[in-house]
C-alpha cells in the first residue's frame, strides 16, 4: 500500500517552486521541471509560524 503526500521542492539553479507527490520512503533523483536542473531541494511541507 502506497501512501503519496505532497512536497515542496525548490530548484536551486532557478529558484522555480514546485509540488510533486512523493510516495513515501522514495527517494529518486529528481530535476527541476523548467531547466532540468537535478540541484533540487526539498522544503518543509508546512512552515510553522511562530511569534
Ligand atoms: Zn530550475
Amino acid at each position: 500500500m502506497a501512501t503519496t503526500t505532497v512536497e515542496t521542492f525548490r530548484c536551486m539553479m532557478c529558484g522555480h517552486e514546485y509540488t510533486e507527490q512523493v510516495e513515501k520512503g522514495e527517494d529518486k533523483e529528481r530535476s527541476c521541471p523548467k531547466c532540468r536542473s537535478n540541484s533540487i531541494r526539498h522544503l518543509k511541507k508546512k512552515e510553522t509560524v511562530s511569534s
